[in-house]
């Protein structure tokens, strides 16, 4: 497989708050990896893509709610890498402009029951049984292919970082940057800003994949409720942030993150002279369903 996608940028940005605590902040630009097969979820998506390429599968399937990025990135990657694809979408059949990017790109889309959503394996088993062509991959890209894929960020890296701040849903992405950090043997302390209220269940996840859990910090206090919520703030904040550097968040992982790295940096939970590096995790597409909430701000 030729790989499109380059190493995305590091990008300085300069904020008052910085210079009055002195740190200095980066973003790695993962956004920038291509507009549909965006951020982390080419991570992901890259060795089950390779996997399912060398043994000569030809049909992608896989899952997600109808807001997924992930969605999103296998139907144009299943395009460009000449399979086709069919997205399992939980609950009951909607449009949107996620959706709708997806079945332009050939997604074949089937809705499941929230209920009947939860058992994938099952799912894909008895749908896909008699199709020898069809090639399983689990929402989000499956756990180790998408760890080893996520880890390769850090070499990518120009220089060492103190700290480095990703959001966090599932917590692979985290995996995979604390994989990174620990086979680059820096001292680079991982920072996961959670999106869901599930810190819990992240803090098992991660032990699954690393006994060294000593790299990784989980923060917990950046949910703004669970997962896709927002509220004023936030979207201000998403605002602030896009007039400031020209540079978009989405309100449902990267806001949240950027915005819980400002208020760390703010009570002054680095040292100074700190260097800080925020993960783009891409998924912008995810802004489209909020436009009705970034259209009520104006007034
Ligand atoms: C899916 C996604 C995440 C969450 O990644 P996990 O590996 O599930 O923690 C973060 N940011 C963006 C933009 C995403 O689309």
């Amino acid at each position: 497989m030729t790989d499109p996608l380059f190493d995305s940028p590091e990008e300085e940005i300069h904020f008052d708050l910085f210079n009055v605590k002195n740190v200095s902040v980066f973003i790695k630009r993962d956004d920038m990896i291509h507009p549909f097969i965006s951020g982390n979820k080419w991570r992901k998506l890259k060795y089950n893509l390779i996997e399912a390429q060398f043994i000569e599968k030809k049909h992608l399937v896989t899952f997600g709610g109808p807001y997924s990025n992930h969605l999103l990135a296998t139907a144009c990657a299943a395009a460009k890498f000449g399979f086709k694809s069919t997205g399992i979408v939980r609950g009951e059949p909607v449009e949107n402009q996620t959706l709708m990017i997806c079945k332009l790109f050939g997604m074949k889309l089937q809705f499941v029951k929230r209920t009947d959503y939860r058992d994938k394996q099952l799912i894909f088993n008895s749908r896909f049984a008699d199709d020898a062509d069809a090639y399983f991959i689990n929402e989000g890209g499956s756990g180790n292919d998408a760890i080893k894929g996520c880890s390769e960020l850090i070499s990518e890296l120009k220089q060492t970082y103190d700290h480095i701040v990703c959001a966090c849903g599932t917590g692979t992405t985290v995996a995979g940057l604390l994989q990174g950090v620990q086979l680059a043997q820096t001292y680079t302390m991982v920072h996961a800003i959670s999106v869901l209220k599930n810190a819990a269940e992240i803090e098992i996840g991660l032990e699954k994949f690393t006994k060294n859990l000593c790299q990784v910090r989980l923060h917990s206090e950046y949910n703004f409720g669970g997962y896709a919520k927002t509220n004023f703030q936030l979207l201000s904040f998403i605002k602030d942030f896009a007039v400031s550097t020209g540079i978009l968040l989405d309100p449902v992982y990267t806001g949240k993150m950027m915005f819980g790295l400002f208020d760390l940096i703010e009570k002054d939970y680095f040292l100074q002279g700190s260097k800080i590096l925020a993960i783009h995790t891409g998924g912008l597409m995810g802004l489209l369903g909020m436009s009705k909430e970034f259209n009520a701000m104006d007034n």
